[in-house]
């Protein structure tokens, strides 16, 4: 880490660089899912500016190769431009892996109500650290009965099964837990 600026809020009574432009980042969605942030997904890991101005985001990719990625970049260096910010790097760190743990409360609310089924449970990592769980029943996002089967292990995406719900008939996307 260089010399990042940090003006506190008692001088300034504004966001800091570093608040400013983490703001702008957030606002990048995800292309699979579009009415999820990265901040909400988890992606965003840090955002940092230099005392010239230069912005480096580091992201996680929510799993490796997911083709989602360079299109996340782009939509990155693009909301950066349109504030005037020149300097962009967009940093992308592997370890640790992603995980649904990081997806935000908001996030997980958001993907419920756009009919998915957001991660319940415990990713194997936090398992393997705390207590032993079950897995959890996956909700129905339509009429929220539990009473839910998996149809295929991958759905439109390889980060979705393809569930259905026994109660409503109605089959939906379940967001995996990783
Ligand atoms: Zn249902």
């Amino acid at each position: 880490m260089t010399a990042a600026m940090y003006i506190s809020d008692f001088e300034t009574r504004t966001l800091t660089p570093r608040q400013k432009a983490w703001d702008i980042a957030a606002t990048v969605c995800d292309p699979e899912i579009p009415v999820l942030t990265i901040e909400d997904l988890g992606i965003l890991r840090n955002v940092q500016v230099t005392e010239t101005g230069k912005v480096t985001v580091t992201i996680t990719p929510t799993y490796s190769g997911c083709p989602a990625m360079d299109a996340i970049r782009d939509d990155l260096k693009a909301a950066f431009a349109k504030e005037g910010y020149e300097d962009v790097e967009v940093n992308m760190v592997l370890a640790p892996a992603w995980t649904t743990d990081w997806m935000t409360e908001a996030g997980k609310a958001k993907l419920q109500e756009y009919g998915i089924a957001p991660p319940s449970g415990m990713s194997t990592a936090q398992r393997h650290a705390g207590p032993i769980r079950l897995t959890m029943a996956v909700k129905c996002p339509q009429c929220a009965s539990l009473n839910t089967k998996e149809l295929t292990r991958f759905g439109s995406t390889s980060c979705k099964a393809l569930y259905v719900c026994q109660d409503c008939k109605e089959p939906f996307d379940y967001f995996k837990v990783l």
